[in-house]
């Protein structure tokens, strides 16, 4: 899996042997690899080379500052849902005017900040969020660029609650009003409204549904040119697969070969805002063997790192392949968890140590034995793993660990237990 690979039975990031990481941070602990986000990010950028494109990697898949700094020092831009993500941006030395601000709550202060950054386009969920803008360019004095979201009304079959781009989403606006949008305030003269937004979701699996946002998204395009309109791009948002459980998810060439032909000779710059396909792999979540237990048939393997240092399993149905760090030779990893059924290995749940039904890495999987004190590693854990944790239980956040070929430097450190009450102090 990208960077993070077995030799003779251990499990490495890159050049480093993941258990000495342990040793050093404890567990458990986010361990990337800098090439692998490095290698996803030039994939999506040769992809579509023949394009005009600008990549904004979406900041909210993870956000830590010195990973956007090397990927913005890679030539990325930046998709932006918040005033602190801008600030993220901003401290990691990017070139703002490479960033797209959506979110269909944005306030005041977000959107003058935002303005006076000054970046690259706003993502317009709603005419009263554009009336807005107007306003306050008018009152401060700024000329910003927008692009309208508009809901294409395709459904990118992937989980509920990571479903944006169908109409009774409360995302963007539907492709016909999206006309009449630009009918109303097309030519306010303040803002300028000159761009499409399309997102349709998260972990998508097949190219299609993309095909299909496309096909919509250039009629409309086509028909608000004839209004007398001009579009200067299209954003076709992220949401590419990301590959949790390998080769079931289209690599980024196989999106770029649907998608170009279809915007060549359009005249359009393109926008992509992919975060789990870049983050995904590019780390794994490493967590320590606390105790094994039996509840009836069930087996429990008990580790240190619950559902608030890494939700998706329970938040999602998220599959995360999950097997020991060191392993021996019988049983290393073959290509598919779930298919997985060696002589030995045993059908576990994976759990955490919260005080919820819910805190569980994997149910009903097989797993090589394992014993108190042993070393897991939860791969694809870089997308929506660090970002949405939380203190839950009063439990300190994790710490952030980057691996560059043989070295290793952590880019967080671990939250004390004085660092979980200091805002409490009054
Ligand atoms: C979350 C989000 C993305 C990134 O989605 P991924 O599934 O991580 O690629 C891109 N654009 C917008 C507007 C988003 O909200």
């Amino acid at each position: 899996m990208d960077h993070f690979r077995y030799k003779d039975g251990r499990l490495y990031a890159e050049g480093v042997d993941v258990s000495k990481i342990a040793e050093a941070v404890g567990t458990p602990a986010y361990i990337y690899s800098k090439a692998t986000f490095l290698d996803h990010l030039k994939k999506v950028q040769e992809a579509y080379s023949e394009l005009d494109t600008t990549i904004c990697y979406s900041i909210k898949a993870c956000s830590n500052i010195n990973i956007l700094k090397f990927l913005a020092q890679a030539g990325s831009g930046f998709d932006i849902v918040s005033g602190g993500e801008l600030f993220r941006a901003q401290q990691a030395g990017a070139d703002t005017t490479k960033i797209v601000y959506a979110g269909v709550g944005k306030t005041d202060q977000e959107i003058v900040d935002a303005m006076n950054a000054p970046i690259g386009y706003f993502n317009i969920e709603s005419e009263m969020e554009l009336e807005n803008l107007i306003k306050l360019a008018r009152e401060h004095d700024k000329n910003p660029k927008a692009a309208l979201r508009v809901n294409p009304d395709v459904d990118p079959k992937t989980h509920t609650y990571t479903t944006t781009g169908k109409k009774e989403s409360k995302f963007g606006v539907d492709i016909e009003r999206a006309r009449r949008v630009f009918e109303e305030y097309g030519k306010n003269g303040q803002v300028d409204l000159c761009a499409i937004h399309v997102h349709l979701g998260s972990a998508g699996k097949t190219v299609e549904p993309y095909v299909e946002a496309l096909e919509k998204t250039l009629k409309l395009i086509d028909d608000l040119r004839a209004d007398g309109h001009t579009i200067e791009a299209i954003d076709l948002g992220g949401g590419y697969g990301a590959d949790y459980e390998t080769n079931t998810a289209p690599a980024a060439a196989n999106y770029a070969a649907a998608i170009v032909p279809m915007l060549k000779g359009k005249n359009l710059k393109l926008i992509l805002e992919p975060g789990a396909s870049v983050a995904a792999n590019s780390a794994i979540m490493l967590t320590k063997v606390l105790y094994l237990k039996k509840g009836g048939k069930k087996k429990f393997v008990i580790v240190d790192a619950g559902m608030n240092d890494l939700i998706r399993p329970p938040l999602y149905g998220s599959f995360h392949f999950i097997w020991p760090a060191v392993v021996e030779d019988k049983f290393m990893p073959g290509k598919r968890q779930k298919d997985m059924n060696i002589d030995g290995s045993e059908i576990v749940d994976i759990v955490g140590p919260i005080c919820e039904g819910s805190d569980f890495l994997a149910q009903g999987r097989s797993l090589a034995p394992v014993q108190r004190g042993d070393l897991i590693s939860v791969f694809t854990a870089g997308a929506y793993g660090y970002t949405m944790s939380s203190n839950y239980n009063s439990r300190p956040m994790l710490p952030e660990v980057l691996v560059d070929g043989d070295t290793f430097t952590t880019i967080r450190k671990r939250q004390t237990y004085s660092d979980l009450i200091a805002l409490e102090k009054v």
